[in-house]
């Protein structure tokens, strides 16, 4: 038996009058972005539903067996972070994984250095989010590649002055070269889109796929992805899988097979 991790790939909380004031603005972001009233409703769910806290991933040994984890992640380092999840997670007395783009620090609408101090002083994980958070990771050059994980890695160890370790991939697209690179700019736990819940190692970095959630989700299927329901899971490692097809079969019969597949 291998450690199980079902880790929760949210974004950020924000105000539901103006979603656009945190985190990236782009057609697709406000999908991402929950009110407050909703990301309360999903942890009330979770906790209704299993019995641990999340955990914190330097707390945890990666190598145990037979054990099951769920932790909790947040992408982009949008001021949202600040100004409602921590909040709203430490009311629950739990702490989560903050993952921030660095080039944005600082930038309206984005954490700045001080609230990324605090959250981690309130005892959140900070990592990076790569420095400008790439459409493409894999479509990077090798060199290009490093150095956004590096130079993000270089930016938040010196803020919070420690060895940050922990990253999360922007945009979803991971190749094994991804996490060769985070591994060769220091990176030992790197969290992925990937909907599964075994970790896998790379050269000395810990890989670990992620369960995506969004505005839409409800909070009962929150909870469910957080206690490793199989249903649930198995369904969005289909849904993810299936997107990657249409590179290999091209529109048209893309089209087809999601038609086939409604109608089955
Ligand atoms: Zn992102």
């Amino acid at each position: 038996m291998y450690i199980k991790l079902f880790t929760l790939a949210y974004h950020d909380v924000v105000s539901a009058e103006d979603p656009d004031n945190s985190g990236f603005a782009v057609t697709g972001a406000a999908v991402y972005k929950l009110s407050p009233l909703r990301f309360r409703e999903h942890l009330h769910a979770v906790k209704n539903r299993v019995e641990k806290p999340p955990a914190i991933i330097d707390t945890i040994s990666l190598d145990e067996a037979s054990d099951a984890f769920w932790l909790l992640t947040f992408d982009d380092g949008g001021v949202g972070a600040y100004l409602h999840t921590a909040d709203i997670l430490e009311q629950f007395g739990w702490r989560g994984h903050f993952f921030v783009t660095t080039d944005f620090i600082d930038q309206p609408g984005f954490l700045n250095k001080w609230q990324i101090m605090q959250l981690r002083k309130r005892g959140h994980v900070i990592g990076s989010h790569s420095c400008s958070h790439p459409e493409r990771m894999t479509a990077l050059d090798g060199d290009l590649l490093f150095d956004e994980w590096r130079n993000s890695i270089n930016v938040l160890s010196e803020m919070l002055d420690e060895h940050v370790t922990t990253a999360s991939l922007p945009g979803g697209y991971y190749s094994r070269q991804v996490a060769q690179a985070a591994a060769r700019a220091g990176i030992t736990v790197l969290f992925t889109s990937e909907p599964v819940s075994t970790p896998c190692h790379v050269d000395g970095c810990t890989v670990i796929g992620r369960y995506a959630v969004n505005r839409y989700t409800q909070p009962s299927t929150a909870a469910g992805l957080a206690m490793g329901l199989p249903a649930l899971c198995r369904r969005q490692w289909l849904w993810w899988n299936l997107k990657k097809i249409p590179k290999k079969l091209g529109d048209a019969r893309y089209a087809q097979l999601c038609k086939i597949l409604r109608r089955g």
